[in-house]
């Protein structure tokens, strides 16, 4: 890499920690790649979730995963060993139920998906229909039937607004890649000639709206996530200040092809954590470990 450019990446990661001034108060954290992975517990996480509640933190733990409800999500964290509690759970769901509420008030949907998003619309009041609704909202979902793609493609191709959670071309089961919302929308939308709304992560809607559903404000919030193109893009388009794991997705040595960067790289939520002192901040705190942290923060930019 050219010098001017590593020094420019340099720059730009002072500058992004320049903006740590502000006390932080709450916290974005993104579920998988961060706290868990297939449901195994990643370093530090039970450590970090204790250690917020210790300091009187608030914090969302957010997913795309529009598959299970709040409450199903919460189950599963805590058979990993995670106690968080369902209305601290925030899916694509959730906000995509929000968003059509704030929008079109008592609506009505036909849904491609799963429980998570059938609850969620439920939740906020919409009816769920199969005969001329304003929205199809597509969603993860294990079993796509042609039949219900068939009709989602002759409502929207009728006039109604294609809403998807989540851009996500690929899931990952046990068994290995499937089909994501992301693909299932691009048949629909080859199909019909129309892109869907997406309301999930990227979309500062879903950042947005998890930080109003703990009343935080985006400037002593901060975001936790594992992907560059989906966690810390919105983070920063919310305002926000960013922290990029490195137990998910991306990885030191792809870092510089974005360009956007992360206020701090670490290598997972351990590193947030500083027992010696429980009363220091991980984010915008002077410790040793936040030292550390601004050493950790440009060494990915070295040749
Ligand atoms: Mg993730």
């Amino acid at each position: 890499m050219a010098n001017d450019q590593t020094s420019q990446t340099n720059d730009q990661v002072s500058r992004a920690n320049d903006q740590s001034d502000q006390a932080i108060e709450s916290y974005l954290i993104d579920m998988n790649g961060v706290l868990v992975q297939d449901e195994q517990l990643l370093p530090g996480a039970e450590e970090f979730i204790a250690w917020l509640r210790a300091t009187g933190r608030r914090f969302v733990v957010l997913t795309s995963d529009s598959v299970y409800t709040q409450r199903d999500l919460a189950a599963r964290l805590a058979r990993s060993g995670l106690d968080i509690p369902a209305e601290a759970i925030w899916t694509s769901a959730v906000a995509t139920a929000q968003f059509l509420a704030q929008q079109r008030p008592e609506g009505t949907a036909y849904t491609l998906g799963e429980a998570g998003l059938t609850a969620a619309l439920h939740e906020v009041g919409y009816i769920l229909s199969e005969r001329d609704p304003d929205y199809v909202v597509l969603g993860e979902t294990r079993a796509y039937s042609l039949e219900r793609l068939t009709l989602a493609i002759r409502l929207i191709a009728g006039g109604a607004r294609f809403i998807a959670t989540n851009p996500e071309p690929t899931g990952l089961s046990q068994q290995g890649l499937q089909p994501g919302t992301g693909a299932v929308a691009a048949l629909i939308s080859r199909a019909t000639g129309i892109e869907p709304y997406i309301v999930g992560k990227p979309n500062p809607f879903m950042m947005r709206s998890a930080l109003r559903a703990i009343g935080a404000h985006s400037a002593s919030t901060v975001l936790i996530g594992d992907r560059m193109d989906t966690d810390i893009v919105a983070g920063i388009e919310a305002g926000m200040q960013t922290i990029l794991v490195l137990s998910g997705v991306d990885q030191r040595e792809t870092l510089d092809r974005f360009p956007y960067m992360p206020s701090r790289v670490v290598n997972s939520v351990a590193d947030l954590v500083d027992t010696a002192d429980p009363a220091s901040d991980p984010a915008s705190g002077t410790s040793r470990r936040r030292r550390r942290a601004r050493k950790t923060d440009q060494d990915h930019s070295q040749p």
